[in-house]
């Protein structure tokens, strides 16, 4: 456990998935993950592409809502 933590702490600089923007350790940020294709992935993504990436799957929904009717 603990040499878990100091591998996380060592290597805490990460890269945003959408525009590659460096983040550091206090930058926010949201680490992704799950399973594609039986394959684990993690990835992270700076603030304000998360907000974009929301309101792009809001979109996304309410097209998909308007499809239905
Ligand atoms: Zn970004």
């Amino acid at each position: 456990m603990w040499t878990y933590l100091m591998k996380m702490f060592q290597k805490n600089t990460k890269t945003c998935d959408q525009c590659g923007v460096v983040l550091k350790k206090n930058d926010p940020a949201i680490c992704l993950h799950g399973i594609d294709d039986g394959l684990e992935y993690e990835i992270y993504v700076c603030e304000p592409c998360c907000e974009r990436l929301a309101n792009e799957y809001d979109e996304v929904e309410e097209a998909n809502l308007a499809e239905q009717d």
